[in-house]
Formats: C-alpha cells, sequence, structure tokens
C-alpha cells in the first residue's frame, strides 16, 4: 500500500514500481470478475477526453499516470495519491515551486498548498508575501510605495478542491492544472506564471474524500454503472462531505472551529490572494455552475464583485462554449452567508468564484434525456474552468492588485465606508467563552482592542436594536473597530442584523408564497457575539483614545493558599467547569454542584460551580489536590481552596441542600440512519473536544441497544421518527433513572408521540388546548415583573368590587379549525436560521453559565409547547416596556395578516396574550418573517421534566450549530453532565 505521509523523494522511485501495480479501473476490472455481460454504457463515447491538446510537456515533469499508474480521470485519485504526486513534483521542480503543509486533519491526514511561479518570483517570495501584506495593512506606507509595490508584485491566485469531500472531480483536475503548469514549455504557460503565482490547495477535506472512495472501492462492480441513485456514487451515512467531526468546512470559514479551516486561515493571509477559486460539484444530472452568484448578497460583500463575476464567467463560458458545454449562473447560487470559502476571500479583498460539476463517483452518470457524462469529462471541465480564470486573472492582474491595495486603504480611511462604528464587548467571568470568541477573530486576522479605564459612551446600541446614551462600558471591555485592515470582514462578522435589500426580501416573500419553500441557500444570522452568547455594543464612533491593542488574554487568577482547606470551588460561570466536572468524575473525584450563587472565604461564585469536599474523598487514592489542580490548569481553570464551610449571611453553607452531588454520566449519541450528519457530529465534537469525556455512538439503524449501559442519551436532529421498537424500552429506561435528550426533529417527534414519554407537544396539536400553556406564559411574567396586588385588597374584609384577570378577554375567540387554518399558514414562513432573543430561568440547572437573555438559533423545527407541568428554562420572546402607547387599529391593506388582525383584539403575541404596557423581543438578528415570530413567541426553547426516575430534556433547535453557538452549546453540556446528578433521583446501573 502507498505510505499516507511523509514520503521522501528518493522513495519515489520505489514507489512507480508499486504503484504501477494499483492500474486503472479501465485496465483491471473489479471484485473477481472475468467477462462483462453486457457493453459498457461507456463505450462509443464520442469524448476525447485530451485536457490539454496544446500542449508541449517537459518530459522531465513526470506525469500523473507516470507517478500513479492510471491516467487521471480513469479514478478519483485518494489524499495519499495527491501527496505522493506532489512531493515527487515538488522535489524536481525546486525552482519554481514549493510544497507546503498548512494543517493536519483530525484523522492526521496532511493538508497542502502547491505554490507555482516563474523561477525569477520563486527567489523573491518572501519580498512578494511582504510586498502583498504592505498593501494589506498599508498603515504607515507612503503613496509612492505603495504604488511601486503596485506595479511590480504578481498577482495571486488561490485555488482550492474538494472542500466536499464527495465531490471528487476537483482534486483530480487540481493535478492535472498543476501538471501543466509545471511541464508545459509553451511561451504562454511561461507569461502566465511570470504574471502570476498559483496556489494549489488540491484536497482541502482529505478525511471526508477518502471516506468517500472507501465507500466507492466497496460498491465497484465488474461493470461500470451511471445510474446516480447506485450506491457507487451515492454513498451512505455520512458520506463524504463533511470531515472527521461531520462538519461542512464550507460553512466553517467565519466559526474556524477545525483544524482544516484554521490552517487555511492562516495560510490564506500569508498570501492576500487577488482571485480565491472554490471548486465543487453537485447533482451528477446537473451541467454546471459558476459564478457569479444572485441575490440576496451580503451587504458588505464589495460592491463591484457582481462585476467581476461577469468578467470571469465571460472567458469561462467562451472556453465552456469552444466544448459545446451547457452551464449556467446565478439560480440557487447566492451570497448572503459569509461563511462560504468564495464570500470569505471577497470580504479579505480577493475576487471570488464558485463553480460546481455534475459530480460522478466514476465511471460516468446518466441524464434524464439518455446522454451519458463520464468522470473524466468532469474533471475536464474543472481543468478548463480552473485555466480559463488563471488567464482572466492575468489579464486583469495589475487592475485587481490597484484595486485590492485601494480597497484596504479605504477600509483604513478616516472619512471612510467603515469608519466611525465599532464593536464593544464587556469582561465576562466566562474566560473560556471571552477567549473562544477573540480566537475566532483574530485566527481570521481580526484587530482587537481593549479599554485600559472606564469609558462613557455617547450613544450605543444593544443587540435588541435599543438606542444607549452614556452607558459606561468597564475598563477590559473588548472593542473591535471596524476600521481595520479587513473591515468588509468585521462588518460582516459582527453586524448585529444586517438588512437583505426590499428587493430580495420581495422576491424571498413571493418565492415562498409560490413554492412553499425558501431560496435562501443557509442561515440568515450568524453574528459572533450573539452565537458566542455575550454581550455586545455597536458604538457610532472610532475607538476611544484610551483604548490599546490587546495582548494574550491574562491567565486565570492563582488560587489563594489555605492551609487546612475543606473543599475546592471552580467558579461555574466559565464554561470550562462543565468539562472540569466531567473528567473529574471519569478521574474517580466525587464532584458536586451549587444550585445558586454563594459567597465562601468572602469570594463569589456563581450559580453551577463545581465542587470537591475533603470529606468526600476520605478514601480518595492518590493525591486530590493535586489531581484537582492538574485537571484544572488542563482548562485554564483555578481550583480555589476554601477554608470554611460557612456562607456569607443567608448565602448557601457547604453542608446543606444546595451542593448537590453528582452522578458519572454514562453517555450515548445515536447516530445514522435518518440522523442529521452535522447535528450528530456537533454533539460528537461538543464530547470530544470541548468536554473531553468518554461516550458511545449507536447506530439508528440496528436493533434496540441495551439502554441500561448508559444514563444519558442523546437523540441529535433527525428526519423521522425514532425506531418504532426502541419506544418501549426507551420509556422504561427513562422511568428507571434515565436521561433522554432530544435534538430539534427527535425533539418534534418525541413531542408528537401519542405515548407518554413527554407532555410537551407540537403547537398544531393543542390549537384547541390553547388557554392551558397561555396561563403559564402569565405565571411566569406575573412572578417575575408582575404587579402585587395591593395589601388593602389582600386583608379586606370585603370581596374586592372589581377583579382583574391576567388576560384581557377579547369579545370573540377565534374556534380551533380557524386557528389550524392560521397555524397552517404561518408554518410557511418559518425561518432558514434566524437568532432570536430567549428568557432565561435564573434558577433552573439547565442554564447554569446563562445570562437574563438568551440568543437561539431557531430554524425549521418544531414549535414546542409546554405548560405548567413541564419545566422551561428556556422560552422564545424578551419582555420590554412598550416604546409607544397602543395605536388605535388601522385598517390593514389587502395582506395576508388580514386574517389574523381582523377584528382588533387586545396586544397578543402569537398564541398568547401580552401583559398590559409590554412588547415581546423576539428576533434579534436574521430574517424572521411576523408569521414565524407568532408561532415562535413564548414557545419552549428547552424544555425538562420527569419520567418516572429519570428525565426527558428537549431542545427545540440544534444547541450546538457548527459548534459555534457557544451560549447554547453550554445548555447541552450541562444537561450531558449534570443530567444524572440533577435531575433524576437515581441512577440507571450498567
Ligand atoms: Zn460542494
Amino acid at each position: 500500500m502507498i505510505p499516507r505521509r511523509s514520503v521522501a523523494f528518493p522513495l519515489i522511485v520505489g514507489l512507480l514500481i508499486t504503484l504501477a501495480t494499483v492500474s486503472a479501473r479501465s485496465a483491471t476490472p473489479g471484485p473477481g470478475s472475468t467477462t462483462l455481460l453486457s457493453p459498457s454504457p461507456l463505450d462509443g463515447l464520442t469524448y476525447t477526453n485530451v485536457f490539454f491538446p496544446k500542449s508541449d510537456p517537459d518530459p522531465a515533469i513526470p506525469t500523473p499516470k507516470a507517478l500513479l499508474g492510471f491516467d487521471i480521470g480513469d479514478r478519483a485519485v485518494s489524499s495519499a495519491e495527491i501527496e505522493t504526486t506532489f512531493k515527487a513534483w515538488s522535489a524536481i521542480a525546486t525552482n519554481r515551486t514549493r510544497l507546503f503543509e498548512y494543517a493536519r486533519s483530525h484523522e492526521g491526514r496532511p493538508l497542502h498548498t502547491f505554490l507555482i511561479t516563474s523561477p525569477l518570483h520563486f527567489a523573491r517570495l518572501d519580498a512578494i508575501q511582504t510586498g502583498l501584506a504592505r498593501l494589506a495593512d498599508p498603515r504607515g506606507l507612503a503613496d509612492a510605495d505603495a504604488a511601486a509595490l503596485v506595479e511590480s508584485l504578481p498577482a495571486v491566485a488561490w485555488l482550492g478542491y474538494c472542500i466536499h469531500g464527495d465531490e471528487t472531480e476537483g482534486s483530480d483536475a487540481a493535478l492535472a492544472v498543476a501538471h501543466y503548469l509545471l511541464a508545459d514549455r509553451t511561451p504562454e504557460t511561461t507569461k502566465l506564471l511570470e504574471d502570476l503565482v498559483v496556489i494549489i490547495d488540491p484536497v482541502q477535506n482529505p478525511d471526508g474524500r477518502d471516506r468517500f472512495l472507501k465507500m466507492v472501492a466497496e460498491h465497484r462492480g465488474t461493470s461500470p454503472n451511471v445510474d446516480q441513485q447506485s450506491l457507487l456514487h451515492a454513498g451512505y451515512w455520512p458520506r463524504g462531505r463533511v470531515n472527521h467531526y461531520l462538519f461542512d468546512l464550507n460553512r466553517d470559514w467565519i466559526f474556524a472551529t477545525q483544524p482544516e479551516t484554521r490552517g487555511r486561515l492562516r495560510e490564506v493571509a500569508q498570501w492576500n490572494p487577488q482571485l480565491f477559486v472554490d471548486v465543487h460539484g453537485m447533482s451528477g444530472e446537473d451541467t454546471y455552475l459558476f459564478s457569479p452568484p444572485r441575490e440576496p448578497l451580503n451587504r458588505h460583500l464589495p460592491a463591484n464583485r457582481t462585476q467581476w463575476g461577469r468578467v470571469f464567467a465571460r472567458d469561462q463560458a467562451r472556453a465552456f462554449d469552444a466544448n459545446g458545454w451547457l452551464y449556467y449562473t446565478g439560480e440557487w447560487n447566492e451570497n448572503w452567508y459569509p461563511g462560504y470559502s468564495d464570500s470569505w476571500s471577497v470580504f479579505r479583498g480577493a475576487v471570488g468564484v464558485l463553480y460546481e460539476v455534475a459530480s460522478i463517483a466514476e465511471d460516468g452518470v446518466r441524464h434524464a434525456d439518455g446522454r451519458i457524462q463520464s468522470f473524466r469529462e468532469s474533471v475536464h471541465q474543472h481543468v478548463v474552468s480552473s485555466m480559463a480564470n488563471l488567464r482572466t486573472l492575468q489579464v486583469n492582474a495589475r487592475t485587481r492588485i490597484r484595486e485590492f491595495a485601494a480597497e484596504r486603504r479605504a477600509n483604513l480611511a478616516p472619512e471612510g465606508p467603515f469608519a466611525r462604528r465599532t464593536w464593544a464587548v464587556p469582561p465576562s467571568s466566562n474566560r473560556t467563552r471571552l477567549a473562544g470568541f477573540v480566537d475566532t477573530l483574530r485566527i481570521q486576522g481580526v484587530e482587537i482592542h481593549q479599554l485600559t479605564a472606564p469609558f462613557t459612551a455617547p450613544i450605543g446600541i444593544d443587540q435588541l436594536g435599543r438606542s444607549l446614551t452614556n452607558h459606561v462600558l468597564p475598563a477590559g471591555t473588548l472593542l473591535i473597530a471596524n476600521r481595520q485592515p479587513v473591515a468588509p470582514l468585521v462588518a460582516a462578522l459582527l453586524d448585529f442584523d444586517p438588512r437583505m435589500t426590499d428587493a430580495s426580501l420581495e422576491d424571498e416573500r413571493r418565492e415562498v408564497l409560490r413554492t412553499g419553500a425558501s431560496r435562501i441557500y443557509d442561515i440568515t444570522s450568524w453574528n459572533l457575539t450573539l452565537f458566542h452568547g455575550l454581550e455586545a455594543f455597536v458604538l457610532p464612533q472610532d475607538l476611544p483614545s484610551d483604548a490599546r491593542l490587546l495582548g494574550e488574554l491574562p491567565p486565570p487568577p492563582a488560587p489563594p493558599t489555605v492551609d487546612h482547606p475543606v473543599a475546592w470551588v471552580i467558579d461555574g460561570a466559565d464554561d470550562a467547569s462543565v468539562a472540569l466536572a466531567a473528567r473529574l468524575m471519569e478521574r474517580g473525584v466525587i464532584v458536586r454542584t451549587a444550585d445558586r450563587a454563594f459567597q465562601l472565604d468572602s469570594r463569589e461564585f456563581a450559580r453551577g460551580s463545581i465542587i470537591i469536599t475533603v470529606l468526600d474523598h476520605r478514601r480518595f487514592a492518590g493525591d486530590l489536590a493535586a489531581t484537582i489542580r492538574g485537571a484544572a490548569a488542563e482548562l485554564q481553570l483555578t481550583a480555589v481552596p476554601v477554608s470554611t464551610g460557612l456562607g456569607e449571611d443567608d448565602l448557601p453553607d457547604l453542608g446543606g441542600q444546595h451542593f448537590r452531588r453528582l452522578e458519572p454520566p454514562r453517555i450515548a449519541v445515536v447516530g445514522r440512519g435518518r440522523v442529521s450528519t452535522n447535528d450528530f457530529g456537533t454533539v460528537w465534537h461538543l464530547l470530544d473536544q470541548h468536554l473531553g469525556i468518554r461516550h458511545s455512538h449507536m447506530n439508528d439503524d440496528a436493533g434496540t441497544p441495551e439502554f441500561p449501559r448508559y444514563n444519558v442519551l442523546v437523540l441529535p436532529d433527525r428526519s423521522d421518527a425514532l425506531p418504532a421498537a426502541w419506544r418501549e424500552p426507551l420509556e422504561t429506561w427513562v422511568k428507571a433513572g434515565g436521561t433522554l435528550i432530544g435534538i430539534q426533529g427527535a425533539a418534534g417527534d418525541l413531542a408528537s408521540r401519542t405515548h407518554e414519554m413527554t407532555k410537551v407537544r407540537p403547537l398544531p396539536e393543542v390549537l384547541g388546548k390553547l388557554p392551558d400553556y397561555e396561563q403559564m406564559v402569565f405565571r411566569e411574567w406575573l412572578a417575575q415583573i408582575g404587579p402585587m396586588p395591593a395589601s388593602s385588597d389582600v386583608w379586606t374584609n370585603r370581596v374586592p368590587r372589581t377583579s382583574k384577570l391576567p388576560w384581557p378577554i377579547s369579545g370573540e375567540s377565534p374556534k380551533e379549525d380557524e386557528l389550524k387554518k392560521r397555524d397552517a399558514w404561518n408554518v410557511l414562513f418559518m425561518p432558514q436560521g434566524a437568532i432570536l432573543a430567549a428568557r432565561v430561568d435564573p434558577k433552573h440547572w439547565l442554564t447554569f453559565g446563562a445570562g437574563p437573555i438568551l440568543p437561539v438559533l431557531a430554524g425549521q423545527q418544531a414549535v414546542l409547547m409546554s405548560g405548567a407541568d413541564v419545566e422551561t428554562p428556556v422560552r422564545f420572546g424578551v419582555l420590554t416596556p412598550s416604546l409607544n402607547p397602543p395605536e388605535p387599529v388601522k385598517k390593514p391593506e389587502a395582506s395576508e395578516n388580514e386574517v389574523a388582525s381582523k377584528t382588533p383584539e387586545p396586544p397578543r403575541a402569537g398564541w398568547s396574550a401580552l401583559p398590559e404596557g409590554f412588547d415581546l423581543q423576539l428576533r434579534m438578528s436574521g430574517l424572521l418573517w411576523p408569521e414565524a415570530g407568532q408561532r415562535l413567541a413564548n414557545s419552549a426553547a428547552v424544555t425538562r421534566e420527569s419520567l418516572g426516575r429519570g428525565q426527558v430534556i428537549l431542545f427545540a433547535g440544534s444547541p450546538t450549530f457548527r459548534a459555534a453557538t457557544r451560549g447554547t452549546a453550554r445548555l447541552l453540556a450541562n444537561a450531558i453532565v449534570y443530567g444524572p446528578g440533577l435531575g433524576t433521583a437515581t441512577t440507571v446501573k450498567p
């Protein structure tokens, strides 16, 4: 077999012999075959498959065939074969190529860039990098020096292939393009490399690619297969699109949670490319798509990029026309979400180009019209596209560099489009969360400042869009000025609430009405402060004068010295405290957690803090203090020894009821079958990478697992009902003390069941019983903000003359069928991922680490109704005093709202009334149609209820979206780690 990595060049010759025996599909049929039963559907294709008919290749550069033993297009190359090939070339063409390992995947595969340019440029690569970096950050750069750089630097083209592992053609095309650029001796190619530095990223997701190629190999038969539905082409769960933790890397650019992305972000920043190409595949029965995208376009994308898109598209189209190939632009391809490869690169100053080929695993695919497209032809289309793009950049190289420099200057201009806007993030006792936020920005090249003294901001706007005056920001507040080198990226990441154009909005609305489906391709909001659950403000000003550049975040404070501690406490405000609790329990330590805030030794600790008492460990084998200190240090936490168990004043004492002993979690997560790969992956990532605790993966497709081995079972989002055979054993298991956690589709499924695992119900099922649910909403409000009855009304001997009901009474209540009609209408408008404000029960253990308002990403999910018999620690909507007194009811113009607001009913938020004088705030960021707001307002975001000795916890939407929603991920972490100790009466024994 071919070694996976570290193949030194002298080995190559030996390898050639080995590789030659790994011959192509066309030469050696599949498993055990002798004769084909029928003629190959690929026979007689007139397609010639010559990628570069006019090239004059240097024989000193070995062809891919010489290195691999088969031709590009015979079958997809593995990531090891790609590495071997590039290593061979870089060892030969040392005067013009450089192979650079920029990251390792989770599974340990290297990710490389392969740079090709002229020997002249190659000799001064450092100077080129430095020159582009000077233009990228022109502070202190004289105009004349900038002009000289613009005239002397080559443009940089970045070609990224196969970020989705099962869209294989790109990596094969990358090899063909690289060989051509390296070997071709024609003047055109020589000139191209004198004008450009070309950086090829041949396989952006090697784990996904190799997983998919294994599936292809498993399903390879004796005869070629051209049926796209076949497993040979389709693969199976979790397919190859995603990386090891099943993340879509073409969404990760703005969150940078994956090592592949993180390495790439650093490497792109080294080169400041002027062209950034991301090469994909789509349905094998489609034609070919390339940029420019259609609206909605992110409003922070530089305005001229559509024009550039057309310039590149024109040349690409001409090259396709010459081959008679069909293609299209726009259609489904929009650019609202900034975390795609191509859009992210544009925020940094590149022209971003996306293409999508008819994706074919191998052999070919038969289209509906009978035409067969071969794998080789799809590879060829990418080759032609890449070369067309390089030539377009070559022609426009000077213009693009000049424009890159001018844009970066404008980003910094005191009166420029990004001037006078700064985001402020106050200090947080959640150091881990804050550090994650800082890291996410910094790895994308964003500068962060910090206040050295309190600062009063004359004007500001909070995350709910409310204006503030003279708001005092404490020392230590993080400041992110929009006016900085990567200003458009900063704006895209931090703008609380980007708005689409009216035309886009209208287009989307009409599409939903006409077809019942959204045209928006991804989530509509992603703000990093909201995703992190960090409070933030935007100030209409540049940085205050006493802001200084943020250095390293200070380490956690050193613990005090205590001679004879009775316990150690780790503050629960920090997210990492959950991981610490879990890891200590795995090491045999008995861990307690506090259900409310307390003070010991005059130190304040948040609710959810972790306590380890000396008394609990009289029989602990080992050095308890060292074990605690070591685990805390791993997570950058301070374990504070305390000398007394006596709490200050009325606050809890250590021996009382508020420090419950936790039960070590034994965790299983259900995957495969109809489980969402992305959601499963983020739960797995949370358990592995954030909590670092052992857990098992269950197979949804197999028989019923032996549930009592676990005491926590996580059901990630899914597209259908749970296996029927699981219902009874699962219910028995919960009743015996299990903690069952259902997310999104699984939550909807559990809630809609006829059997009684939960009393939560989806909205459509309870439209006839709304008053039951509305009462609970009123009880929560009255308990929180409601007026107390006058004491004279309480102590009076007479019955008061008037009694107030908490909810207004309307003349006519709509009937159930009318409500059902309204709901069926409203469900059309459910969001494509918008961030909503949710109110938090500050006394519930599931909300440890959350403030009073939690930003929650909501999408196409069940609307969960929870009444008095269900705990609802997080509910959608935050009460706020009405800004405007009630207006006289106007007759609405003919609109779809007319049905819902025909009678002048008292103010309502969806299915429930509002307390007088208050509004409900819901939308924080992203597109939320009023109809969807009506459905979601006051519904449950997170529920918990007991069942027998166990419990059921439901998350209406995914709490761990792309591992980026750190605010809600904390709640899932709480559920998993603390569930068995806090929510259950006893525990399931293995
Ligand atoms: Zn793709």
